[in-house]
């Protein structure tokens, strides 16, 4: 699938993500990703944290193109199940290209030398730890692939497929996905579950900020527990700019 640029809408007269949504209207998930991938050759990623829900977009990926980039944030605070769930996904959906991305050394020796800056600056620590390291990853790739969903926050109440930043494209296509779509997909699939989901762990980030949830919980209540943070920063706000960690 490629953009119709001899529409009824002239192409150059549109904002680039409202052309691509207008484009990918009525198109699958796995639509959007086929067609993005080959309008823009090795010039997309996909960002993964390999968490709770991961499994459906990167299955996604792996229908699509196995080779695709896949960036996985590191931030060295992930739990060691995380880690092993990636390598064994990985291998599972046959995706032959996965990064990890990881913070700067010398960048957390000089703010983060006890690893505890978490305790004292969270936001600080997302900074370091995410934020800087994926901008810095991201400079590679124009367009890049996430798997957030509108239902998670309410900082993503508005999200769309697609949005831009500069001249960055961002592409989010399962944004109109419910919690129940993405379990239908997995049961669909035979998709493997993250292990700490079985353990009460809907929505998984790094170990010392998340917690188990409570049946009746939001399903993000463990993130960050008992503090205003609802976001690692590494998101993009309503204007399509980086939203540092709020
Ligand atoms: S989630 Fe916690 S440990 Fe991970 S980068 Fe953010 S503050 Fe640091």
């Amino acid at each position: 699938m490629r953009l119709d640029r001899s529409g009824p809408v002239p192409y150059r007269l549109l904002n680039r993500a409202e052309a691509l949504r207008l484009t990918y209207a009525d198109a699958s998930p796995v639509d959007v990703l086929a067609g993005i991938v080959a309008e823009f050759p090795d010039q997309v990623a996909l960002v993964s944290s390999f968490g709770a829900e991961a499994a459906v977009l990167l299955h996604m990926v792996s229908q699509v193109d196995r080779d695709l980039p896949v960036l996985m944030i590191d931030t060295l605070m992930l739990f060691e199940e995380t880690l092993t769930y990636q390598r064994e996904l990985s291998d599972h959906l046959g995706l032959a290209n996965v990064q990890h991305i990881r913070p700067d050394g010398e960048d957390l020796a000089r703010v983060d030398p006890r690893g505890d800056l978490h305790r004292r600056d969270p936001d600080a620590c997302c900074v370091v730890r995410k934020v800087v390291p994926l901008e810095r990853a991201l400079g590679r790739w124009p367009v890049t692939i996430s798997g957030r969903k509108r239902f998670q926050a309410s900082t993503r109440s508005d999200l769309s497929v697609f949005e831009t930043d500069g001249d960055s494209l961002k592409v989010n296509p399962l944004a109109h996905w419910s919690a129940q779509d993405l379990r239908d997909y997995m049961i669909r699939h035979d998709l493997p579950l993250h292990p700490l989901v079985a353990q009460g762990y809907p929505s998984i980030g790094c170990l010392p900020c998340t917690t188990r949830v409570a049946p009746g919980e939001d399903h993000r209540a463990g993130r960050w527990r008992g503090s205003e943070k609802i976001e690692c920063g590494i998101h993009f706000g309503a204007d399509g700019r980086v939203q540092r960690a709020s």
